[in-house]
């Protein structure tokens, strides 16, 4: 059933028997907030942010990396009824105006280190009444001091089902980022279905080095934990070492993570001089990833198979996970199984009614209560995303077993056709990546001088693998692929091209052809 809450009680509502339990831990210097902490505070904050004038409906801009203020500041918006549109701290002020103006956003709060770029882009965005800063800044209005404001908490008439909650931006990586329309029900619900098959407790302590901005941190990094008594130890940026590091001192249980640090964790010298014994589970989700590698990585570590998750931003976001009392016999490569309550069907790519038989791989259409209300500002986009019967088009092609498991292929708009073939870039990107001299890599479509769309790969070799050639590698691919699939193109580079969430930015590698 749905969850009728709003996403602050719903995450927050049992903190109180929680208590003095660490709820967030700065994983650079060790700075803790309790339950009671996270509570109180963002009660407080909720007050003054009302105070300053935030009314319900309006849209506030959450803008700041990792830190364990993030969450306190999230929750307070959401009780004084705005909704968070959380930016990426690296954006340009350009592109963090372009989302305040999307978003029709009112209220910012950022940090110190990004102030200027705040100010730039509010005064690029105009309507903007006031920025706050969580720690200091001369000129702004601080949450910390906010804390010690003396006004009453405001008391919102929530309507769960219609009040959005959260209006995160979907990656970009396809276009131009969207602003997704998310309900309290939604993402309360989507909470409520996830919690069974990977459930979280006091004793767990998840590193949240993903970003919060991006739904899937929002989620598997801080609303999940939070609302079951489990620690979160956070860190501001990915650094492996840094990464590593913290999960000994931390004693970390359960990473959720992309598959580029799954490939870290498979392939890099200094895993081996950590002790990560405490880690219990790895999940990773938001891109695809590589049975073979998947598997290096979970070896090395000593671990359970890795378990994958699928979901999207317009999904609030999860739709699969593999349960965590199933990891051991999931089959290799799947993203997981169908949450409770939701429905999926596969079908035919030509023919959109045709619904296909386990096997057979087709566009997964989604319909549950975590479907988005919709893009903002953007109906025609919406509708094309989500048909008059309620299914959301998710635009990935997949296929199930006959157990259930779901297998991702690809995004359909990443395919190559290759004299009329598709050709999956993740694959090949996976076989790649099984070469012991290639570090990391990335397969886009690409045009021959015929005008014929080919398999283009962008290869980064590892330090040790200088002299690694073009014809080795593609006679490595020619080896184990059907002839249509063969790379015909090789360009070697530094590094991969990555969102935040750990998605190849295949725009930014077609503008090197
Ligand atoms: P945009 O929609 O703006 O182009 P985006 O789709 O990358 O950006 P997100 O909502 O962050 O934005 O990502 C959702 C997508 O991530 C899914 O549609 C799917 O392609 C991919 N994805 C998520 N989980 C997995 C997974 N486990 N395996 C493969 N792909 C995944
Ligand atoms: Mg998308």
């Amino acid at each position: 059933p749905p969850v009728e809450l709003p996403i602050h009680e719903a995450v927050l509502g049992r903190a109180a028997d929680f208590g003095d339990q660490p709820a967030l831990i700065d994983g650079t210097d060790g700075t803790t907030l309790t339950y009671e902490q996270v509570d109180r505070f963002h009660r407080r904050l909720a007050a003054a942010l009302a105070d300053a004038g935030i009314r319900k409906g309006d849209v506030l801009a959450l803008h700041s990396p990792n830190t364990i203020a993030f969450p306190t500041a999230f929750y307070a918006a959401t009780r004084a009824g705005a909704s968070v549109t959380t930016v990426h701290p690296l954006a340009t002020p350009e592109e963090f105006a372009k989302q305040l103006a999307d978003s029709g956003a009112r209220w910012i709060i950022t940090v110190s280190p990004l102030l200027e770029s705040a100010r730039r882009a509010a005064e690029l965005a105009g309507g903007i009444r006031e920025i706050f800063v969580c720690d200091n800044a001369p000129g702004h209005r601080s949450l910390i001091d906010m804390l010690a404001s003396a006004a009453p908490e405001p008391q919102i008439d929530f309507d769960p089902a219609e009040d959005i909650a959260a209006l995160p931006y979907s990656s970009g990586t396809t276009g131009i980022p969207k602003g997704v329309m998310l309900t309290h029900r939604q993402i309360a619900t989507n909470l409520a279905q996830l919690e069974p098959p990977v459930p979280a407790g006091p004793g767990d302590r998840i590193l949240a080095v993903l970003p919060f901005f991006h739904i899937y941190g929002l989620t598997a990094l801080m609303n999940a934990p939070l609302r079951k008594g489990a620690t979160v130890v956070v860190l501001p940026r990915f650094d492996l070492e840094t990464f590593l590091a913290a999960i000994e001192n931390h004693r970390i249980t359960g990473l959720y993570v992309a598959p580029p640090i799954v490939l870290g964790l498979a392939k890099h010298p200094a895993v081996a001089r950590y002790d990560l014994s405490s880690l219990k589970y790895v999940i990773s989700a938001a891109a695809p990833l590589d049975a073979t590698l998947a598997a290096a990585c979970a070896e090395r570590l000593g671990l359970p198979p890795i378990g994958q998750a699928y979901g999207m931003t317009e999904l609030s976001p999860g739709t699969h996970v593999v349960p965590l009392d199933a990891l051991h016999h999931a089959p290799p490569g799947t993203v997981g199984k169908l949450i409770a309550g939701t429905e999926m069907r596969i079908v035919s790519l030509d023919d959109p009614g045709k619904d296909l038989a386990p096997g057979d791989p087709g566009e997964i259409l989604i319909r549950g209560p975590q479907v988005m209300k919709g893009y903002l500002g953007r109906p025609d986009a919406t509708a094309d995303m989500i048909d008059t019967d309620g299914w959301l088009h998710t635009g990935d092609i997949g296929h199930v077993d006959e157990d259930g498991w779901l297998f991702v292929v690809d995004r359909v708009k990443e395919l190559i056709k290759y004299k009329g073939f598709q050709v999956a870039p993740a694959e090949l990107e996976a076989l790649l990546l099984t070469h012991p001299g290639i570090a990391d890599a990335a397969v886009i479509g690409a045009y021959n001088d015929d005008g014929n769309e080919i398999p283009h790969a962008f290869v980064v070799r590892q330090p040790t693998a200088a002299d690694l050639g073009e014809n080795e590698i593609m006679l490595y691919v020619a080896e184990r692929v059907v002839p249509y699939k063969r790379v015909r193109r090789i360009t070697f580079i530094n590094t991969v091209p990555r969102a935040a969430s750990g998605k190849i930015l295949r725009r930014q590698l077609r503008e090197h052809t």
